[in-house]
């Protein structure tokens, strides 16, 4: 994809402190943290979210992830990180090629998702269930 950030990443047309590069994936350091190591990680091929990654990737994109990981908690010396990925406009998601984020938490670091969490009433957990589980195609 000509216009996407991350492949130009990828190709190497600009300019990323890399961390970890495999036949399929990169990761780089965010270029604007929630902490200092933020890092991302991405599949080479340019796929939208996660529902767009190629079968063969989800594999490698969680292997990558957790030697990046285990070099953020050995070389910042974590108690903590978060792995998410934010997919859709909507879920806060802003560059639309496909990522990881491996971010390092620390105690007292005060970052939180403010929710609202809402109860089941008597029945409803079994119907989400049930409509859910339709839609199951492994
Ligand atoms: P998201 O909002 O989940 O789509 O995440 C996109 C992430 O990409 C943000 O955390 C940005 O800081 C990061 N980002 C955008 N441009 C670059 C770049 N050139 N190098 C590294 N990270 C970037
Ligand atoms: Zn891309």
């Amino acid at each position: 994809m000509t216009d996407c950030i991350f492949c130009k990443i990828i190709s190497k047309e600009i300019p990323s402190e890399i961390l970890y590069e495999n036949d399929k994936v990169l990761s780089v350091l965010d270029i604007n943290p929630i902490h200092f190591g933020h890092a991302l990680i991405l599949p080479k091929q340019h796929c939208r979210d996660f529902l767009d990654l190629p079968d063969e990737t989800y594999h490698s994109i969680l292997q990558a992830a957790k030697v990046v990981t285990h070099a953020l908690v050995e070389s910042l010396k974590l108690e903590g990180y978060n792995l998410f990925s934010n997919n859709g406009t909507i879920a806060g998601q802003s560059v639309f090629h496909f990522h990881l984020h491996v971010t390092p938490r620390y105690r007292n670091d005060n970052i939180r998702f403010v929710l609202n969490l809402k109860r089941y009433s008597d029945g409803e957990m079994k119907e989400y269930g049930t409509t859910i589980r339709k839609f199951i195609k492994p």
